[in-house]
């Protein structure tokens, strides 16, 4: 395969063909990084036109750091009795909540380990402790691995779990725990947490229920190139399935990089870097026709990439985070202030807009600028 095939599948991604992927797979090995992100630009301004560029304001909230699933790549989890193991009091969250809300924050990420103990009721009396002390703080919580976990646990079926988290008040599922959607990988890096098929279907489920979610996916480990095309191929099967582009589970898509610092994985595999994570980034734009958004993920990228990502088909900034408890300690403690955010969206042309989970804009616009 030469560049020009390469360039002929970017014409065809750029003007709305769908890849296939062998397609994808030759993007990622072979385009050049400049004609990716050109296409993917060009697809990201046909799916938002307007010159805006989305945030939210949300915490990351670890309710426990008590989990039994033992992945290599994590810094943060704690074996049930270790002397570092919590399970935060409602008195923590809702100062954390507080602390949120008057900063002007719409929305709380909780995810936490995989608790052996905790039972259904308790997660379902902390559902409707929030939604009754914070009604207008969306609640984004508990992520496919936590509710394939809590199936097993419970002996419960997934849908029964997402219809009473949803009617305690859950609005959303996470898209933690992703990695890569190709068991061969997910059997080195964490064998004990729920597999493909399984992780999919938690949002088949859900979307069956009327939730939606986000899904990412974790690069710079054991995955082959292909295997990249195949977790993007997983994902757009299911959002086809589910009713395609707005109708289906995800109103967005992540790529993160593994932050192996402090992990078992430290020394093992390489990290992945920055022109790395942008090839992945364009090619995941052009490949996920189905899925409107794509978050910069500046927090393991740094602001800078973070910036770039909009010339590689990103459109929203994702969480300005007040807490990533996962990713801080394991060495990436990257904070962008929203200013620099607006002043480095407005380099690129864009008006920076506070949204809310939905992608609704909930900011007042901004005042035009006079003339003359
Ligand atoms: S990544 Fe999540 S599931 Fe895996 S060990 Fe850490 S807390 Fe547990």
């Amino acid at each position: 395969m030469s560049a020009k095939d390469a360039n002929t599948i970017l014409q065809k991604a750029a003007g709305g063909e769908r890849l296939s992927p062998e397609d994808g797979l030759l993007l990622l090995e072979r385009a050049e990084l400049n004609d990716l992100g050109a296409a993917a630009l060009a697809v990201k301004n046909r799916l938002h036109p307007e010159p805006v560029a989305t945030f939210v304001i949300d915490r990351n909230i670890n309710y426990t750091n008590v989990c039994v699933a033992d992945c290599d790549f994590c810094a943060f989890y704690r074996r049930p009795g270790d002397v570092e193991a919590y399970v935060l009091p409602r008195e923590t969250l809702y100062r954390k909540i507080r602390e949120l809300a008057a900063i002007g924050g719409t929305q709380i990420l909780m995810q936490g380990g995989h608790h052996p103990r905790l039972q259904i009721e308790w997660y379902e009396e902390l559902l409707s402790d929030l939604r009754r002390e914070f009604p207008d703080v969306h609640r984004h919580a508990f992520s496919p691995s936590e509710i394939v976990f809590f199936s097993k646990l419970w002996k419960l079926p997934v849908r029964e779990i997402v219809r009473r988290f949803k009617a305690a008040g859950l609005q959303s599922i996470p898209g933690g725990g992703g990695e890569i959607l190709v068991d061969r990988v997910r059997k080195i890096i964490a064998p004990k947490k729920a597999m493909t098929d399984e992780w999919l279907d938690v949002y088949v489920q859900a979307h069956a229920e009327g939730l939606k979610g986000s899904v990412s996916m974790v690069i710079g480990h054991y995955e082959t190139l292909a295997e990249r095309i195949e977790h993007l191929e997983r994902v757009r099967q299911v959002q086809d399935r589910c009713g395609g582009l707005d109708a289906g589970p995800w109103t967005a898509f992540i790529v993160w990089t593994m932050q192996p610092d402090h992990t078992l994985l430290e020394g093992k595999i390489r990290k992945a870097g920055a022109v790395e994570y942008l090839r992945m980034l364009a090619v995941s734009r052009l490949y996920l026709d189905n899925i409107r958004n794509l978050q910069a993920s500046w927090v393991t990228q740094g602001a800078k990439v973070g910036q770039l990502s909009f010339l590689h088909g990103c459109n929203d900034w994702g969480g300005f985070m007040m807490e990533e408890n996962v990713v801080s300690q394991a060495g990436t403690v990257h904070r962008v202030q929203i200013e620099q955010m607006r002043r480095m969206s407005a380099e690129l042309g864009l008006t920076l807009r506070q949204r809310n989970f939905f992608y609704e804009l909930i900011d007042a616009p901004p005042e035009p600028v006079a003339a003359g």
